[in-house]
């Protein structure tokens, strides 16, 4: 029977609205749902090949398995053991090493209800802040800055921004590819009308940079100094808004003092950039009737990635470029459910619905809501995820529970996430394939259902909450992510003493005492779990008590804050100018240039940048299925300026060993005029799948920016020789 099933995209957080169509159990079609708000029936190349990378089961994990020692291979394993196992070996470390002795990686590709049990688990059974996700990776310097500035996380602006701003200005963000669908309503807006002004600030000329009415080719890692150079001219010129800074911001005046000294011709001498470029850009922007900044992975991946954020929300709060339509700062989010994550709370420095574990209001606020007594959630921040790993290789973690996610591949400086499982006691890897960089490391493989296969809901870049739908059941034996964590959670909580289960003796919290308290899991499906995760938003910046999958399926996704009784969700945040800081006014924050954590010098002497290519997913375990996918760029390569390659005898198909002070990895060279001399370019997605070595991330460093614990992924210095061939 074929059936048609409406559900939402599973790549990246522009979230396009999918129908999906199926026969016999197998997916067979996708079209775009041209009632979603999102893409309204558009699909890109990788949404639309979605069909393409679920043909037939080969390289999904199937069933449980599980070794017993590390010398033993690992051994189909029924999931009533599996699952016990998992339980028994995560009580045994938590009872002899405490709490914090166990971890919890996880995902942005996982669903929303997923996140909330696995952020539950930890948080409200275990008791530790140690669940971080590979989202950190992604937003968490955007994250920040918002807080910071804001008051609270979550972009103010929505989609239809997009079309309603006169200049945009791009910085770190090659929209076209990491975002298509969403960049295809920018080029209508500029089509129909052209006085409308793109700003590119990326070190390569991009096919975003190429289209550009003006491209600041910005040395990596200079955008503070540009920011600051720009705010300069601004201020000089009085092209800022002093009415709407004295009305709803505090600390300009640090600020103007900090920036005084960043004049545009220092600026523009720092980014190598022309000053006359420089001073247009600003001009644009602060004459703007509306600007609107979109910004992505070229900000937040970086060691002062925060900053980055915060002096681009500057130039905003500065001109009044914000909370009207059109106008305002846009992170574009990486994966297609970090937002969604964040709402749940599911990283090592936050508590769910925005709250933060260093809040002790906060802290009573879910323990009351959870029910897990006064006191009980730990105070201590968990371990965000390149220090997590770092704790495991430091024999401080003993047990990881890796899900939906392969660190081996997609963390910084891979050798030491492989050095840290290799030492760990006990790893648990959840995944629907079954083979990744992660899983050999695994003593319990968890098969997850994949897209297609399950059901709940993601939240996009604009705050729109997207229901996903199973169209076909899971191969094999493979389970709901969710499913897997509720059914592992009811089997520890049962094992767990009472004092770990209940915490201090002297609280009782919900708990009768006689030792059989109710289930802290009594989820029986995920609208059950949405159901839990809306009670806890309620009062809050990001309130869903009025949402409800009912809601949902009769009006189509809506965006937060979607508070009880209302009729509609809000697509903007701040229009009244009211903020969601304590005293209502948005923060300045006085950012100083700093440069990139590690520097190119004699011995290393090119920068190496990393980035998306257009076809291609993460670490590429969906998209490297399907065959179409790699029109666009057949394999991996290096990419240098034509005269780089020349001066050192090298050229185009030559293979060369790109070296870091940390791993080295062998890539064919592609030569290329878009990269700024003595810089050098490498796709992320290609792993130790498809390589001999690991993917890029064996030269990347793992130096992180100190407020958003983000690693610097975009920027390492390497040297570049031919390849010595056995
Ligand atoms: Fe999927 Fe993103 Fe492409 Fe939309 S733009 S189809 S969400 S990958």
């Amino acid at each position: 029977m074929k059936t048609v099933t409406r559900s939402t995209c599973c790549y990246c957080g522009v979230g396009c609205g999918v129908l999906i169509e199926a026969e016999d159990g197998r997916v067979t079609g996708i079209e775009g749902d041209p009632d979603h708000p999102s893409n309204f029936g558009r699909l890109c190349t990788k949404g639309r090949s979605l069909p393409l990378t679920m043909a037939g089961h080969a390289g999904r994990a199937l069933h449980p398995e599980v070794r017993l020692t590390r010398e033993s291979a690992r051994e189909p394993a029924e999931w009533p053991d599996a699952l016990d196992y998992v339980a028994a070996r995560f009580a045994d470390v938590i009872e002899r090493d405490g709490p914090d002795a166990v971890a919890f990686y996880i995902s942005g590709q996982l669903l929303t209800e997923d996140y909330y049990v696995f952020n539950k688990l930890a948080k409200g059974l275990v008791r530790t802040n140690n669940i971080d996700t590979n989202s950190r990776l992604c937003m968490s310097s955007a994250v920040t800055a918002y807080k910071k500035s804001l008051g609270a996380d979550g972009p103010p602006t929505c989609y239809e921004d997009i079309e309603l701003a006169h200049t945009v200005l791009f910085a770190g963000s090659n929209m076209p590819y990491a975002h298509p669908v969403l960049f295809r309503r920018l080029e209508e807006a500029k089509a129909k009308d052209p006085s409308i002004k793109w700003i590119v600030v990326d070190p390569r000329r991009t096919d975003l940079a190429a289209l550009a009415d003006l491209h600041l080719a910005i040395a990596p890692g200079t955008d503070v100094a540009l920011f600051n150079g720009m705010l300069h001219h601004m201020i000089w010129e009085g092209s800022i808004d002093p009415a709407y800074i004295a009305a709803h911001t505090n600390g300009f005046d640090d600020l103007k003092a900090l920036v005084r000294g960043d004049t545009p011709s220092m600026a523009a001498e720092i980014c190598g950039i022309a000053e006359t470029d420089l001073l247009q850009a600003a001009e644009w922007f602060a004459a703007s009737p509306a600007a609107l900044s979109l910004y992505c992975m070229g900000l937040n991946q970086s060691s002062h990635g925060t900053d980055k954020n915060l002096a681009l929300i500057n130039l905003h709060l500065a001109t009044g470029q914000i909370g009207k339509p059109g106008a305002g700062p846009f992170s574009l989010t990486g994966q297609p459910n970090a937002m969604g994550g964040r709402e749940v709370g599911g990283m090592a420095t936050m508590l769910a619905a925005h709250r933060d574990i260093g809040n002790a209001e906060d802290r009573a606020q879910v323990e009351a809501l959870w029910g897990v007594g006064a006191g009980e959630l730990s105070a201590r921040p968990g371990l965000p995820a390149v220090d997590m790993f770092d704790a495991v290789a430091e024999g401080k973690i003993k047990a990881i529970w890796i899900a939906c996610t392969n660190p081996v591949h997609s963390m910084p400086d891979i050798e030491r996430v492989r050095r840290a499982l290799r030492t760990a006691e006990f790893v648990v890897v959840q995944e629907a394939f079954e083979q990744t960089d992660t899983v050999p490391y695994a003593d319990v493989l968890l098969p997850a259902s994949s897209w297609g296969e399950k059901s709940g809901t993601v939240t996009n870049s604009e705050r729109r909450i997207s229901r996903v739908r199973a169209a076909v059941e899971p191969p094999g034996e493979a389970r709901p992510d969710w499913w897997i964590a509720n059914e592992v959670a009811r089997r520890l909580e049962a094992r767990l003493s009472p004092r770990q289960r209940h915490g201090n003796e002297q609280s009782d919290g919900n708990h009768d005492g006689s030792g059989n308290a109710p289930s802290l899991f009594p989820f029986a499906s995920e609208q059950d779990v949405f159901d839990e995760h809306r009670t806890l938003t309620v009062g809050r910046d990001l309130d869903i008590g009025g949402l409800s999958y009912e809601r949902i399926e009769n009006d189509g996704p809506q965006q937060w804050p979607f508070p009880s009784g209302a009729a509609k969700g809000s697509a903007r945040r701040y229009t009244d100018g009211l903020f969601a800081t304590v005293d209502g006014r948005a923060r300045f924050h006085a950012t100083r240039y700093l440069p990139v954590a590690e520097p190119a010098d004699a011995r290393y002497p090119f920068r190496l940048l990393t980035g998306r290519l257009r076809d291609q997913w993460h670490g590429m375990s969906r998209t490297g299925r399907a065959g179409v996918l790699f029109n666009h760029a057949p394999e991996a390569a290096l990419s240098i300026r034509r005269e780089d390659a020349a001066r050192r005898g090298l050229k185009d198909g030559d293979l060369v060993t790109v070296a870091s002070r940390r791993g080295r990895l062998v890539l064919p060279l592609e030569t290329t005029e878009d990269l700024p001399p003595g810089t050098v370019f490498a796709p992320m997605h290609w792993s130790g799948q498809f390589l001999d070595s690991g993917g890029i991330n064996e030269a990347t460093i793992g130096a992180v920016d100190p407020d958003s614990k983000q690693p610097e992924l975009k920027h390492a210095a390497v040297r570049i020789e031919a390849a010595k061939l056995p």
